[in-house]
């Protein structure tokens, strides 16, 4: 095997996939992957925003990364910090300004002198108050010797009691006054990673704490009152903001102003507080700035910090998915050792219980030939798994570990979908068995890969409008709805010779639940449309999903898997899915001998299968020659 300790860390600096190549079959368990040191290289598909990372810390440049939570953005920019060099780094000293009481002074050095100047202060303070305490000592002596040659006890004790206090009293006055390490780097052996992700103004830019005796002259001096913000924090660093877009605009504007100035002053953030009277001079913070968020966080970010990194630095869109190779197995295989040993408290993971991970990795990648990039949920499910075995005294976690995590650590939408399932059972909001009328299974998704069972219901009736019909859809789908039956309007009225517009047709989605996504629901609402219209029934043992064309063509959809896993959850036995869809159906063992999955790539195909009875034969037949009449690329063929 090629796979030592050695070898990883020579070739982890590049990045050429091939290089760190592990031979999967040369492991008995996660244990005997190497997890490399440097967080950059346990990195795993995101090979360009490494790549960009590692030059934008060469250059000391700001980076933007995009992508969706979990991929390994704020990763990134930690791998980043260690990237960055750990010899420049500084300590930062507040101290007194003896001319200007409200404006202190800032000293900056190498990291570890900021104690030692700290100590030195002491030190001589110190010294001070020791010489000041041997005084006081002798002068206490001195007028007891006094007092007692001269057999005066009480006026020596009171005159004793009287220098002791006034000497106490001296002290604020006489005493050095000593400076504040601000921000120390002292044994840091990697510049600093800060967190800044939803701080606050305070918290970000520094903040001077409010004192209350601070008019009376008995209070903490203005410089021993002022806290160093993020931006000083991680100075020399990296300072990372997770959605930068939910930012103040305000609190943006300052933030770009201290990384144009490299340096900026702490002051009280409440209006309110007498801290706001204090002002340091300008404090370094000389960071890297790494922001993320998604697409959508972008827009509530502002526009010149956008571009000043656009022009000063990097950005990257990140990937959600990468390409199911064994080349990327195996790095998932890495993925897996470095949660377990990340952990400490959970075993490793035998082959099975690998595979089977790599087999969720492709089932949540929800699209043929790619694996899952959102890790972190992936490692909650090694978690998850981990904790099964250690509940049991396993000393590896195995394939039945990982298949009971992943009943246990569902998400909420899939709990909701679970429940969901149960109680429309419960109060047969759809049918299993039986046919029906305009009433068909539809399939839809909630969250990000649950699904659920959509019961889709229309009715036709005769126009009550001379002009012409309406169609009229319920709930938050109406919308698609409405497009998905204008959409088969055209074939329909050619098939059957029946004009839509004749007639009033009412769809409902029947117990939508709110995050619905109803992209998917075309061919349903299509086969309700024209069971309802030819008087037709549908087979209530069936579920659909799909999109239609114009054209009749079935177009393929998202979260294939999840919806036929729920379609057998609740006792449905045949679901019709776009052929083109095949490849994405990575089903959990315990429904595949549940479910009859049949591809299928026209709305004519969908009906011959969906409809029942006598009327079907005719209706199928003529459909199927007016949709071979239609010439390919002539009608567009929009995807709903
Ligand atoms: P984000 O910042 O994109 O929301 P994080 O970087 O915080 O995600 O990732 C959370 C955790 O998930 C990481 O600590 C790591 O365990 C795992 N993880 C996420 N993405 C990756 C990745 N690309 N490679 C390795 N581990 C990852």
């Amino acid at each position: 095997s090629n796979l030592n300790s050695t070898d990883l860390n020579s070739t982890s600096s590049s990045q050429d996939p091939s290089e760190d190549k592990l031979d999967s079959t040369s492991y008995q368990t996660s244990e005997d992957i190497e997890v490399p040191e440097r967080i950059i290289d346990q990195i795993i598909g995101q090979e360009e925003a490494v790549e960009t990372i590692t030059k934008a810390a060469k250059q000391r440049r700001n980076v933007l990364l995009i992508g969706e939570p979990g991929i390994g953005k704020s990763m990134l920019a930690k791998g980043m910090a260690e990237l960055l060099p750990p010899e420049e780094l500084q300590d930062i000293l507040v101290y007194p300004n003896m001319e200007d009481n409200q404006n202190p002074l800032i000293g900056v050095m190498p990291s570890g002198e900021g104690k030692k100047v700290v100590m030195n202060y002491k030190m001589k303070s110190k010294g001070q108050e020791e010489k000041k305490n041997m005084f006081m000592m002798l002068a206490i002596t001195l007028i007891m010797i006094v007092g007692f040659a001269l057999n005066q006890f009480l006026v020596a004790i009171i005159a004793a009691a009287f220098v002791f206090l006034a000497l106490q009293q001296m002290k604020p006055r006489s005493s050095i006054m000593v400076p504040k390490l601000l921000v120390s780097a002292e044994n840091k052996t990697t510049a600093p990673f800060v967190d800044a992700t939803g701080a606050h103004a305070g918290a970000l830019l520094g903040d001077v704490r409010h004192d209350p005796y601070q008019s009376g002259g008995l209070g903490t001096p203005a410089h021993e009152r002022v806290e160093a913000g993020m931006i000083h924090r991680s100075n020399k660093g990296v300072l990372y903001i997770d959605e930068i877009g939910t930012m103040k605009p305000k609190t943006q504007q300052e933030l770009l102003t201290a990384m144009q100035e490299k340096k900026y002053s702490i002051t009280g953030q409440s209006e309110t507080s007498s801290g706001a009277m204090v002002r340091s001079q300008p404090v370094p913070c000389d960071f890297v700035l790494v922001a993320s968020g998604n697409l959508q966080v972008l827009e509530g970010m502002h526009i010149a910090l956008r571009s000043r990194i656009r022009g000063y630095g990097y950005e990257v869109f990140m990937k959600d998915s990468m390409a199911d190779t064994p080349e990327n197995r195996d790095k998932l295989v890495q993925f897996i050792a470095q949660e377990v040993k990340k952990d400490g408290r959970i075993p490793h993971f035998n082959k099975e219980a690998v595979a089977e991970v790599i087999r969720e990795a492709q089932r949540r990648a929800g699209k043929k030939d790619a694996l899952t990039l959102r890790l972190r949920d992936l490692g909650g499910l090694v978690r998850a798994a981990g904790d099964i075995a250690k509940g049991e005294n396993a000393n590896v976690v195995t394939l039945d570990h990982v298949l009971n995590a992943k009943k246990l650590a569902r998400t909420l939408e899939q709990q909701i979908a679970d429940r969901y399932i149960v109680q429309r059972k419960e109060y047969s909001v759809f049918k299993t068995e039986g046919t029906e009328i305009g009433r068909v299974n539809g399939l839809a998704v909630i969250g990000d890969r649950s699904g659920i069972v959509l019961p889709i219901a229309a009715e036709a009736a005769p126009a009550q409008s001379k002009e012409e019909g309406r169609i009229i859809a319920t709930g938050k789908l109406g919308e698609i709805a409405k497009e998905a039956v204008q959409n088969v309007s055209a074939l329909i009225k050619k098939n059957t010779g029946t004009n839509i517009s004749k007639y009033d047709i009412h769809i409902q989605f029947l117990q939508a639940y709110d995050g619905v996504e109803g992209d998917s629901a075309s061919v349903s609402v299509a086969t309700s449309v024209v069971s309802a219209l030819e008087n037709i029934p549908i087979d209530q043992s069936l579920a659909l999903t799909g999109s239609l064309s114009v054209r009749g063509d079935v177009l393929p959809v998202g979260g294939v898997t999840g919806k036929i896993e729920a379609a057998a959850q609740s006792g449905i036995k045949k679901v019709l899915i776009p052929k083109s869809n095949m490849d994405d159906v990575f089903l959990e063992d315990r429904y595949k001998d549940k479910i009859e999955i049949i591809p299928v790539e026209t709305l004519s195909e969908v009906l011959e299968h969906a409809l029942i009875g006598t009327g079907k034969k005719g209706l199928i037949e003529k459909m199927r020659r007016v949709t071979e009449m239609v010439p390919k690329g002539v009608i567009k063929t929009p995807t709903i």
